[in-house]
C-alpha cells in the first residue's frame, strides 16, 4: 500500500483512506454491519490506516459501526477522521454535547483527524461568532483533536477566505479531473500546496461518476489499458499531485475495495499520454455541458420553491455523461418534487441576481424539456 507522509504533522498514511459513508445496506436500508466490517479489516490488512466518518453518514450509524471496527485495533496503528455538523451547532454546548457524543461512538479518547464539515464563507463565519472555533483549538489544546481541518464543497472564494483565516492541520477537498475548475479546484489545491497545508481529497471519482463514463469516452481510456477499471485511471490522477496525502474512496462493495487496493499497492503514476487522454476527457466532458452554473446560490431562494442551483447541477451532470442513470435518482425523488422547473412563474427576480448571466427561467425550461425526454427514453428501453 502506497503511503504518504504528511511532513507538517509528521504522521504517515495510506495513501487510500476508507471512506465510510456509503457501506452497503440491507433491504430495510440499514448498514449491512457484517459485510461493511468485513471490508474494513481486509482494507486494513491491505494496509489502510486512515478511516474517514462522520456524524450524520448513514443516518448516525457509520461512527458507531467504525468505533467498533476500530475498537479491535492497537491505537497507534489506525488514524480516525470525523466532522463537526456545523448545521447542528447553535451554540459552543451544541458543539461540545456532539463532540462528546463522536468520541463515545468512536470509542475513541482522541481524534486524530477533526473537521469542520461542509463548511462555506457564511457557516464559517457563524462557527467563529459563535465561539466553536476557538473551543475546537481548546480540545486541540487537551490532547482530544490531534489535527484541525475543514471539509470543503463551496465556491472558491469562500476557500481562499477561510484557508488564509487561520493555521489548519489539513484540509479535505473534491478534487478529481472533472472538477479541476469547481469548487477549489486546482487554485485550492496550489493555495493548500503554496502554504504548507496537506491536503485530503474526496469524491476521486466523483461520486461514482467516473466510473461509468459514456461509451466512446471509455473506449479511450480502454485503448490505454484494456485492463484498468476508468475508477483506476481517476485515482491515479489525483495521486499524481504529491500534496495530496490521503484519497478517501467511499467504497460499498467488496470489489470495489479490492480494486482500489489493487491501485494503489503499489499506485503506478499516469504517463504523460494517459495524463493527456483524462484532461481530453475532462474537457470533452465538460463541453457537454448546458450552462455554466457554479452552484454559488446567489439567485436562491426562488419565492416559488425552485431548486435553481439543484436543477442546473443536474441537467449538467446528465449531458456531461450523456446518461440518464446517472441523475435518475435525483431527478425523479418525491422529496424534491416541487422544486423542479415546472414550479418555476418565470417571475424574473433571479436574473440580475445571477454572477453567470444565466437566463435562469429560459434554462429551466430546456432543463425540464431534456430531462422529461430523457426519462421517458430511459423507460422505454
Ligand atoms: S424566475 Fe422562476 S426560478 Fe427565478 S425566482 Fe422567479 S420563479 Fe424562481
Ligand atoms: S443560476 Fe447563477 S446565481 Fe444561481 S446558483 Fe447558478 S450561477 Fe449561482
Amino acid at each position: 500500500m502506497e503511503t504518504r507522509y504528511f511532513e507538517t504533522l509528521d504522521i504517515h498514511a495510506s495513501l487510500l483512506g476508507f471512506g465510510a459513508m456509503r457501506f452497503p445496506t440491507t433491504p430495510e436500508g440499514k448498514i449491512d454491519r457484517k459485510r461493511s466490517l468485513a471490508m474494513m479489516k481486509e482494507a486494513y490488512e491491505a494496509g489502510v490506516n486512515y478511516f474517514d466518518t462522520a456524524y450524520p453518514y448513514h443516518g448516525g450509524e457509520s461512527e458507531p459501526l467504525v468505533g467498533e471496527f476500530l475498537s479491535t485495533l492497537d491505537r497507534s496503528n489506525f488514524y480516525v477522521a470525523t466532522k463537526l455538523p456545523q448545521w447542528s451547532v447553535n451554540s459552543i454546548d451544541d458543539a461540545k454535547r456532539i463532540f462528546n457524543e463522536q468520541l463515545i461512538r468512536l470509542q475513541q479518547s482522541y481524534i486524530d483527524f477533526y473537521l469542520i464539515h461542509a463548511i462555506d464563507k457564511k457557516a464559517f463565519d457563524r462557527m467563529v461568532d459563535l465561539g466553536v472555533v476557538d473551543y475546537l483549538e481548546e480540545e486541540q489544546k487537551k490532547g482530544r483533536i490531534k489535527h484541525l481541518g475543514f471539509s470543503f464543497h463551496s465556491i472558491y472564494e469562500d476557500f481562499e477566505y477561510i484557508t488564509r483565516f487561520r493555521h489548519w492541520d489539513f484540509i479535505q477537498i473534491q478534487y478529481n479531473y472533472l472538477d479541476t475548475e469547481e469548487q477549489a479546484g486546482d487554485k485550492g489545491y496550489e493555495l493548500c500546496t503554496e502554504l504548507g497545508i496537506p491536503v485530503i481529497v474526496m469524491e476521486p471519482i466523483k461520486g461514482g461518476s467516473l466510473a461509468g463514463l459514456s461509451p466512446d469516452l471509455e473506449a479511450k481510456l480502454k485503448a490505454l489499458d484494456p485492463d484498468a477499471s476508468p475508477a483506476s485511471f481517476a485515482l491515479r490522477w489525483v495521486a499524481d499531485h504529491q500534496n495530496v496525502k490521503v484519497i478517501l474512496s467511499g467504497m460499498s462493495t467488496e470489489e470495489q475495495v479490492r480494486e482500489n487496493l489493487q491501485t494503489f499497492s503499489p499506485y503506478k503514476p499516469l504517463s504523460e499520454k494517459e495524463r493527456a487522454v483524462l484532461e481530453e476527457i475532462g474537457s470533452s466532458m465538460r463541453s457537454r455541458i448546458g450552462n455554466d452554473c457554479t452552484g454559488c446560490k446567489y439567485c436562491m431562494p426562488c419565492p416559488f420553491g425552485v431548486d435553481i442551483p439543484g436543477n442546473f447541477a443536474i441537467w449538467n451532470k446528465y449531458r456531461m455523461f450523456n446518461n440518464y442513470e446517472v441523475v435518475k435518482d435525483q431527478w425523479e425523488s418525491e422529496s424534491s418534487a416541487d422544486k423542479r422547473p415546472p414550479a418555476c412563474t418565470e417571475c424574473g427576480q433571479c436574473i440580475p441576481l445571477c454572477p453567470q448571466h444565466i437566463d435562469i427561467p429560459t434554462d429551466l425550461k430546456r432543463v425540464q424539456e431534456e430531462m422529461e425526454a430523457a426519462r421517458i427514453a430511459y423507460y422505454q428501453k
